[in-house]
């Protein structure tokens, strides 16, 4: 067994059928509310979904909102203003250009607004149960830290290095565990390490724990 795969085994141990914590009931919902995601928490999201999606219940009317009340029901997260006015174009390329449809490939999904490569590859691998790796904040610190990527690994590279490092089939739940396991047990300013089961894998543990 390749030491990535025995890191993540005992990741998936710890955190057991993870999956996102962003709530949805169909592939539009779960497209924007990973968009608003971007650099704000899950729980933030999910406060705010139910408002719009009870005012905008599909990409039609999203499409026709006015800015300005979107923006409103937006305000408590970060980066709002241009949150809004990407879920709206993004609506608008749905109706117009993909026939009221979610695309279902990466090509695609990353013409849309506000939707990048992580992006697609989270709605890839939760809606579509494709394999993707999506690269956020917890699974590069997380990987970085465990050296299954290098340090100077882009977002970019990281995805590239982890598809190669890992069972193409173990993509998708990979990613939800690792962002569970840097959520929750590898946080960024205050991992617990001193109950850790990775600590001969970690790097961080070597140069910031280990006999101070
Ligand atoms: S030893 Fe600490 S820094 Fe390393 S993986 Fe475990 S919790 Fe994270």
């Amino acid at each position: 067994m390749n030491r990535s795969v025995r890191i993540l085994n005992t990741i998936e141990e710890m955190f057991p059928n993870a999956k996102t914590e962003l709530y949805y009931n169909n592939v539009f919902e779960l497209a924007i509310a990973v968009i608003l995601s971007a650099q704000t928490t899950d729980v933030a999201v999910n406060k705010l979904t139910p408002v719009l999606f009870e005012e905008y219940p599909d990409a039609k009317a999203l499409a026709k909102a006015n800015h300005k009340d979107v923006e409103a029901i937006l305000k408590s997260i970060g980066l709002y203003r241009n949150k809004a006015k990407n879920i709206i174009e993004f609506s608008n390329q749905i109706v117009n250009d993909f026939n009221n449809q979610v695309p279902n490939t990466k090509k695609e999904l990353i013409t849309l607004a506000g939707v990048g490569v992580k992006t697609a590859n989270v709605i890839l691998s939760e809606y579509f149960k494709l394999p993707a790796i999506a690269v956020d904040t917890h699974v590069e610190r997380v990987t970085k830290r465990l050296k299954i990527v290098r340090e100077s690994y882009s977002v970019l590279q990281t995805e590239k290095r982890l598809e190669r490092a890992l069972p193409r089939e173990r993509w998708s739940q990979a990613h939800h565990s690792f962002i569970l396991f840097g959520r929750y047990h590898c946080t960024a300013r205050s991992p617990k390490c001193d109950v850790c089961p990775l600590t001969a894998d970690c790097k961080y543990y070597t140069q910031n724990v280990k006999n101070k």
